[in-house]
């Protein structure tokens, strides 16, 4: 794309693209429509002392992810609940309708709350979406394979400086750097959840409150654990012994099986399943209540 391009021009550009095309225009703008893979180049460099620096930290809008969730308030000694409360807003996708976090930012000055005049205050456990920047990451489920395919973009504001560096990087080289990748891996389950369920649109409602349980999942292991371990669950659905002590201390674990339990409930293709007793009893009471 021509740095002279109409807006036209531009809006044309990504009409190919049904994942970007509903972003607004000024959000288009700044982000350059071309798939990028691991593989492709990326000319960056970002350091203390460059002009813009602190730039990138105020009027943005930073996802939260569960594995961005945890080490944030493990960095704090928060408790989920305290973190949402103090650093968090809900937002829904437009697509497919699920609840994730936002990080809140400062309602006079737009800044994030962690950043300061010497930078990021919580470098080694800032989100993903800070470690990607400049490049973002989207996923698009496939239907024909039911797999997901990523792709990379880069976003160039003008205020940002980084650009006009000579530094070259491989994509991937890039995310290594920065840790994005390990995020990534950490986070894969529910990225999926939130593309299938996209995909799938209304197919997948079911008398579940599923946005309470997947903002539960995606935020709260604590809360969920409650849940799991003060209801009737762990007699409905089979979960062995193993994983259940692992759930019963470990956040991380705990959201992993969270989200697979709302992946089965959703989907039907997981590894959480209901106890042959539950469903006989299903079976009965709804055998007698048509009777
Ligand atoms: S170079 Fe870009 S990423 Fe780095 S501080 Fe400046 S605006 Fe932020
Ligand atoms: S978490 Fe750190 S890097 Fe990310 S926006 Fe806030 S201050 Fe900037």
């Amino acid at each position: 794309m021509s740095a002279n391009e109409t807006d036209e021009e531009r809006d044309r550009a990504w009409q190919w693209d049904p994942d970007m095309r509903d972003m607004p225009r000024e959000v288009r703008n700044v982000i350059s429509p071309v798939h990028l893979t691991g593989e492709n180049s990326l000319q960056f460099r970002c350091y203390p002392g460059i002009s813009c620096f602190n730039h990138c930290c105020s009027r943005i809008e930073i996802l939260l992810t569960p594995y961005d969730l945890l080490r944030l308030r493990r960095r704090l000694s928060l408790t989920a609940e305290e973190f949402l409360y103090q650093y968090a807003t809900p937002y829904t996708l437009s697509k497919g309708q699920l609840p994730v976090a936002m990080m809140r930012m400062d309602e006079e000055t737009g800044q994030c709350p962690f950043v300061t005049p010497e930078g990021c205050s919580v470098y080694s456990d800032r989100p993903v979406t800070c470690r990607y920047y400049p490049l973002g990451l989207a996923l698009l489920h496939r239907q024909q394979t039911a797999g997901h395919e990523a792709f990379y973009f880069l976003v160039k504001e003008a205020y940002c400086q980084g650009h006009q560096e000579a530094k070259q990087w491989r994509v991937d080289d890039w995310r290594q750097d920065q840790g994005s990748d390990g995020y990534d891996e950490h986070n894969r389950k529910w990225m999926e959840l939130i593309i299938q369920r996209r995909s799938a649109g209304d197919a997948t409602s079911t008398s579940l409150p599923v946005s309470e349980f997947f903002y539960m999942a995606s935020t709260n292991p604590e809360k969920f654990r409650q849940f799991v371990f003060g209801s009737s669950f762990l007699k409905r659905y089979q979960v062995d012994e193993e994983t259940a002590a692992r759930i019963l201390t470990d956040d991380e674990a705990m959201t992993e099986f969270a989200l697979s339990w709302l992946k089965s409930v959703l989907f039907g293709d997981s590894d959480v399943k209901v106890r042959p007793e539950a469903v006989a009893a299903l079976k009965g009471g709804k055998g007698r209540s048509e009777s």
